[in-house]
């Protein structure tokens, strides 16, 4: 199980699980390394952040156990 940022406040461990819950519905959890944005792909090439990096994390859904 991928565990969150310690730093994260209740509010953003919310939003962070909500991510993986899409993640289950997409394909790919994508976290920008420079501006910490995360989104949903369906696929893990020529994916690069709204922010113009390209330095972006790639977590597939089947890495996150279901229950
Ligand atoms: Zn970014």
């Amino acid at each position: 199980m991928a565990d969150p940022p310690s730093h994260f406040t209740p509010e953003e461990l919310e939003r962070w699980r909500f991510g993986l819950a899409q993640a289950n519905l997409n394909n790919i959890l994508c976290h920008c390394r420079d501006c910490d944005a995360t989104w949903m792909a369906s696929d893990d090439e020529n994916i690069a952040c709204a922010c113009g990096s390209r330095r972006v994390e790639h977590v597939a859904c089947w890495q996150f156990p279901d229950g």
